[in-house]
């Protein structure tokens, strides 16, 4: 770990005082570890801070049993560099978080990076000095500010877990925590009778896992979400070989894909094909791996009310075929909104799991939970005797992490504020009125819709190219104008108006009933949905054009 330079600066020498750094990162996960490597290629003095005790972010902590990528292993590792990409053998598909943990640690000590980390660092505050044209960030528990011209969030979009705010919570005298806190230690689930609250992507993978480890399993669903197999498998030698010689073309397909995966849409009409070869390309798709299902579907899927219900009602046979009861079969199923209108959970015998004799059911919306007691869960029905409670019950996704540091800007206007109805950005990289600083993986990027760190490296090298230019022509202070930000979350908000994801009840739309503000209706538009080609296209045309919309002084 890199000790700091920080000094408690006089404002009075400010025009004498360089900063600390000239670029400060905060997050040392997918992102962060991306942006430190370009940066310091460049010769640019960086650190990057991670409240965590070691890299990795959301591969850090999201150590719950079933965790693991739904995009292609070998889609998700950083494209750089070519003997990074020669050495490293994906043993599955869709690699599980220690590989992928394994993976970044790997990454990071081939390319020596660490010694630019400094963990167990929470930025909890950080205000902007005009006058000296650099941000004072304060680290939690040190008396000295850092201080840096340029800073650069890499704080993930799912990194502020949120626990239900149910009675009693804390009388639970088992075991409980939130999926992502799972306990580092191993955890002895024989013969335990463990509940789950929660069935989104975290719920279903940890569901499917743990079904045939535990002693009983109770599933409090409130709602069901659509999921479609995974399909992971082995990666053998002779394919790991195969997609090695394949690299190049494997990312240029993720570069022009809408979302960033080898799978492209099916480019027929919906309407210019029969119900039968409709049919026949869902019966290929389904238990074809990964996101297959969602992105390699008529593009109609996302946009028409009709189409999706008619697939909809195909998934919804498939998983009648899957379950034995009927009547669990039928809670199982979305009734109150369509296949893709939320993001897609992806499987490994989630259904089956509700066929086993020591897995239930319990429907909360029928029966809500009442309180937690001392020994389980009390619904309106009845007691359940639990040993382990496991909250898999999401985050405050995208502006969480934002809204948990206070960041003060121009006249010491906090972002909260700025943001509390929902984010505006400029291109989800940059906010007026918050000079110096961006935003990799940000609100409004494409990083919520694409193939997580192809939007990353896409955005991160953007950066570190405007981090050039700025160098290069000894710019010291940039901003977004009010306009630029305007037209871009104008842009972002009337996609949205497209999209039947605009209806969902998921983060998508910034819903969450456990944050106050975030309840569903009142839309935030986080995800730009114009696809990754388009994406890149608007990026590229801002930075061709000399940075337009940005003031640059
Ligand atoms: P989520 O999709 O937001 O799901 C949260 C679940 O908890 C929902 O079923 C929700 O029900 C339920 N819930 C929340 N509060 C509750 C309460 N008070 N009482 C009862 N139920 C409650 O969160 P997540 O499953 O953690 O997934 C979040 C995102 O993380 C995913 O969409 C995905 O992008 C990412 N993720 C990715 C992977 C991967 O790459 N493989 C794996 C896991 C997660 P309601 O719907 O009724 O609110």
């Amino acid at each position: 770990m890199q000790t700091t330079t920080a000094r408690a600066l006089d404002p009075r020498k400010s025009e004498t005082v360089e900063p600390d750094y000239e670029v400060a990162i905060l997050g040392a996960g997918v992102g962060g570890i991306y942006q430190i490597k370009r940066l310091t290629d460049l010769g640019v003095r960086a650190t990057v801070l991670d409240l965590s005790p070691d890299l990795g972010g959301t591969w850090y902590w999201n150590r719950y049993p079933g965790a693991r990528f739904d995009s292609e292993s070998y889609t998700y590792g950083y494209s750089f560099s070519k003997e990074l990409l020669d050495e490293w053998h994906w043993t599955e598909r869709f690699s599980g978080q220690p590989e992928n943990l394994r993976y970044l640690n790997y990454v990071v000590d081939k390319f020596d990076l660490r010694k630019h980390m400094q963990f167990d660092s929470k930025v909890d505050r950080m205000r902007w000095d005009e006058e000296r044209r650099c941000w004072h960030l304060h680290v939690e528990g040190r008396d000295e500010e850092i201080t840096a011209r340029f800073v650069i969030t890499a704080i993930g979009l799912l990194t502020v877990s949120t626990p239900p705010r149910i009675t009693g919570m804390d009388d639970f005298q088992g075991g409980s925590w939130h999926t992502f806190f799972w306990p580092h230690e191993k955890i002895d689930l024989a013969g335990k009778k463990v509940g789950v609250i929660g069935t989104g992507a975290t719920g279903v993978q940890v569901i499917a896992e743990i079904a045939d480890k535990v002693g009983e399993l109770k599933v409090f669903q409130r709602r069901p979400n659509w999921s479609a197999p995974l399909a992971n498998g082995p990666i053998s030698d002779e394919e790991m070989a195969d997609i090695r010689r394949r690299y190049d073309e494997i990312f240029k397909t993720c570069e022009v894909t809408p979302g960033g995966f080898e799978h492209e849409p099916d480019r027929r009409g919906f309407y210019t094909v029969s119900v039968e070869e409709r049919r026949a390309l869902w019966d290929k798709l389904y238990g074809s791996p990964g996101f297959a299902i969602w992105m390699r579907n008529f593009r109609e899927i996302f946009t028409d009310e009709v189409a999706n219900a008619e697939f909809s009602a195909y998934v919804a046979e498939r998983i009648r075929q899957r379950v034995k009861d009927p009547e669990v079969a039928e809670k199982l199923i979305p009734k109150d909104h369509g296949f893709g209108y939320q993001r897609v959970p992806m499987e490994s015998g989630y259904f089956e799991a509700f066929n086993r004799d020591n897995v239930e059911l319990v429907d909360i919306s029928a029966t809500p939970i009442e309180r937690i007691t001392k020994t389980g869960i009390q619904t309106t029905a009845k007691h359940h005797d639990l040993d382990i409670i496991v909250y898999a019950t999401g985050f405050d996704a995208i502006t969480g992490g934002y809204d948990r540091i206070e960041i003060r800007g121009v006249d010491d206007a906090k972002l909260f504020d700025k943001w509390k109805d929902g984010p505006s950005t400029f291109l989800g990289l940059a906010i007026h009125g918050y000079p110096n600083l961006l935003m990799l993986g940000g609100p409004q990027s494409n990083s919520a819709s694409v193939n997580f760190p192809r939007s990353i490296e896409i955005c991160g090298k953007w950066i570190t190219s405007f981090v050039e230019y700025l160098r290069e022509h000894d710019v010291t202070r940039f901003e977004a104008t009010a306009d630029a930000e305007k037209q871009w979350t104008d842009h972002v908000r009337e996609m949205y108006g497209t999209m039947l994801m605009r209806k969902g009840k998921g983060w998508f739309t910034g819903y969450n009933s456990n944050v106050p503000g975030h309840e569903y209706g009142r839309t935030r538009y986080f995800v730009y949905n114009g696809g990754n080609p388009k994406y890149q296209k608007e990026i590229g045309k801002v930075a061709a054009a000399g940075y337009r919309g940005f003031e640059l002084a």
